[in-house]
């Protein structure tokens, strides 16, 4: 007696708010200012108040928020950027469009986050910025990443892109770096109906120039001080997410309720490790990643009871053809390749049952119990 179980779905969450949705897209339609207008400028201050920094600059994606902060930078042609390889691809399709190369870090083998005490040693005279992604719902250490980047005159910007709403040490991601980006793309935490993007910055200088670039590189219409582009934070998209935040953090704190069903749930099975969470972290669980050796065996066997899962990402960055010409090799990244060939990511979004996650456990028990 199966249940089925989705690995995400909105559809829920959509039914359950339709209404404030549907009214919400009307305000705007009926506002008379469909670019650049109201709901984007409240969105942009109540995202960045949330996440206790001082400016919101609104643009058309998470990948566009990680190439606009780093042309804002001043990050291009020569420069190197420092990351990691188990991220989504956008980090380094940002870094490229902005002209500049990736060097990848390895990560660290419990949280799946980039191993900090391992970065000083890929620094050269061209790093021009660290790029710690908050992977999975969870913050990098940032202290050593500040420290290090202070004393080489360099900058941080952080990819919030899955960790909107995590926090470290009580500071939100998103406030600690000089720049930060989000993404709102729709299975994100903060996810809308369509793309969308966020810059934050508590540097009025910043935000001023990434306001240009958003926008032709105006200040004014019809003339460009600078070579800009257009990237914007669509209106709708602005109204819907401004609704949803006011409930981010019961989403966040129901899907930190799921991952204690699912901890209590799969604790001791066979060599099934659980999700570990990184010190003074509250992890916000964009994904629950677990790891096994018989991962491949795992997924088929949940597949075959109908239960989504995933994995956070099938290939490590290095490893694709796409990105050859970065010259990786197998055994560059030993704690990335590792995990990549272990971790899958059990069914996790913010309107699923309690009993839901008990069918997932049930399934991942039976599949070890069988040995
Ligand atoms: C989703 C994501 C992005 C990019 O976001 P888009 O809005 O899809 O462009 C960047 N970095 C990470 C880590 C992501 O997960």
């Amino acid at each position: 007696m199966a249940r089925p179980v989705k690995y995400w779905s909105y559809l829920e969450g959509y039914a359950q708010s339709r209404g404030e949705i549907l009214a919400a897209v009307d305000r705007v339609f009926s506002s008379g200012r469909l670019i650049l207008g109201n709901c984007g400028a409240a969105f942009e201050r109540n995202l960045a108040a949330y996440c206790g920094a001082a400016h919101g600059i609104g643009v058309n994606s998470g990948t566009d928020a990680l190439f606009l902060a780093l042309k804002a930078l001043g990050v291009g042609p020569g420069d190197e950027v420092i990351t990691v390889s188990n991220t989504a691809v956008p980090t380094v399709a940002a870094i490229r469009a902005a002209g500049a190369m990736p060097v990848f870090v390895d990560i660290e083998a419990n949280t799946f986050l980039m191993d900090v005490a391992r970065v000083a040693e890929k620094l050269t005279p061209r790093t021009r910025c660290l790029l710690p992604v908050h992977l999975y719902g969870q913050m990098v250490p940032m202290a050593p990443l500040l420290e290090l980047a202070k004393s080489r005159g360099i900058a941080v910007l952080e990819d919030c892109a899955q960790a909107t709403g995590a926090s470290q040490h009580g500071r939100k991601a998103g406030s600690l770096g000089a720049c930060s980006a989000f993404s709102f793309y729709p299975t994100k935490l903060l996810g809308g109906f369509g793309d969308g993007g966020m810059v934050l910055t508590s540097d009025a200088e910043l935000a001023g120039r990434l306001r240009r670039l958003r926008f032709y590189g105006m200040e004014r219409n019809y003339y460009s001080v600078e070579e800009g582009f257009n990237s914007r934070l669509d209106e709708v998209q602005a109204a819907i997410l401004d609704l949803k935040l006011k409930t981010l953090d019961a989403q966040i704190a129901r899907r930190r309720e799921i991952a204690s069903l699912y901890d209590r749930g799969l604790a001791g099975l066979g060599d099934l490790r659980l999700p570990a969470c990184g010190e003074g972290n509250v992890h916000a669980y964009y994904v629950y990643t677990v790891r096994t050796t018989r991962r491949d065996e795992l997924k088929d066997f949940l597949a075959g009871r109908e239960i989504g899962s995933q994995v956070n990402y099938p290939t490590p960055i290095h490893r694709m053809s796409g990105y050859a010409f970065l010259g990786g090799r197998p055994g560059d990244l030993p704690v990335t390749e590792r995990v990549n060939a272990e971790m899958l990511s059990l069914p996790m979004y913010p309107e699923m049952a309690d009993d839901d996650a008990a069918a997932v456990v049930d399934c991942v028990r039976e599949f070890f119990a069988q040995g």
